[in-house]
């Protein structure tokens, strides 16, 4: 019998990450999983359990980086009708896990509720985002994040206030858990102007880093205490350094953009070497942002 008996209709073999990802690169995922409800993910967490299967959960894969030869394991997937439910009740709005957060931003906006503006630019779903506690120079999700329904990998929902998510530095503490909606808590006020402000932060962004068209992850590492990663890895002179395909963007240092025939192993051997300059250079130990699988 295999791992996936009786769960065939949302299970597929051999599928190649690198269509899910923002830098479009990796090998397949063994298995590629996408339970059409919270109950059919409990299914999942639990078969993957006792099948002893490693597993991860795919958001919009815009802070991964996949190893050339795959994931061996199963990839869970929250996409379709219920996983990008969301419900306006203002000042909260309620989202699913699997919405676009871009969308959320927009749609929150043209309702007149107004915080996320400040948030303008990041790709992503909502799951990722209260994940990673994306973020910026004007606020993280944690600023606005209410509760987080959470299933753990036994199965069990449970549901968090924010001051018990433990929010920090592009981090939260999901102790293994999944995601599978959030409540956020926004402010009723001038969309007008919130959107003017989205538009302001927006091309602040897109000014000083690689287009959003990009194939990136985003920043490659976290800014460590005190300074900025992608300044350090400029003043090391690598600005424009290419392995392969791969390259430290020439706009932004903290980025590496993949060209066409770029590899993760081109990206990978980037980072190796922007940690070890940096390092000789200042002593400073770059930490990664993007999540390696
Ligand atoms: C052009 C560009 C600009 C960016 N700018 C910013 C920025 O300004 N600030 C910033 O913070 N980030 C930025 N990023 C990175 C990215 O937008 C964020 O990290 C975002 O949170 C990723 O969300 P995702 O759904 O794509 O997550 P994925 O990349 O799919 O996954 C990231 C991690 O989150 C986990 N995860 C995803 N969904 C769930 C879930 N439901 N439950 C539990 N775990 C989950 C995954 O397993 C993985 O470990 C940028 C990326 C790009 C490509």
């Amino acid at each position: 019998m295999s791992w996936c008996s009786g769960l065939e209709a949302i299970c597929q073999a051999d599928v190649p990450l690198r269509d899910h990802t923002w830098y479009g690169l990796g090998g397949p995922a063994a298995w590629l999983v996408s339970p059409r409800d919270e109950s059919e993910l409990a299914t999942v967490l639990a078969r993957c359990t006792t099948e002893k299967m490693q597993w991860r959960i795919l958001g919009h894969g815009a802070n991964l980086l996949v190893p050339d030869d795959g994931f061996q394991g199963v990839v869970i997937r929250l996409a379709g009708e219920v996983w990008e439910r969301v419900a306006f009740r203002p000042p909260l709005v309620e989202a699913a896990a699997g919405m676009d957060f871009p969308k959320l931003v927009k749609h929150s906006l043209e309702r007149g509720l107004v915080g996320l503006e400040n948030l303008a630019g990041i790709p992503g779903s909502v799951g990722g985002v209260i994940r990673q506690n994306a973020g910026g120079r004007y606020g993280t999700i944690a600023d606005y994040v209410r509760q987080v329904r959470l299933l753990g990998a036994d199965g069990e929902v449970q549901v968090r206030a924010a001051t018990e998510m433990a929010f920090a530095y592009r981090s939260s503490q999901l102790d293994g858990g999944v995601v599978v909606a959030a409540t956020l808590e926004l402010q009723t006020g001038d969309s007008t102007a919130a959107l003017e402000r989205h538009r302001t932060i927006w091309s602040e962004k897109y000014a000083s880093q690689p287009p959003v068209s990009a194939r990136s992850a985003g920043c490659i590492f976290k800014n460590p205490p005190g300074g900025a990663a992608g300044r350090l890895i400029d003043e090391a002179g690598l600005k424009g350094q290419r392995c392969g395909a791969a390259e430290i963007s020439t706009k932004h240092a903290n980025f590496i953009v993949a060209h066409p025939g770029a590899t993760t192993r081109n990206v990978l051997d980037l980072i190796t070497l922007a940690k070890e300059r940096v390092f000789e250079r200042t002593g400073v130990q770059l930490e990664l942002e993007v999540e390696v699988w």
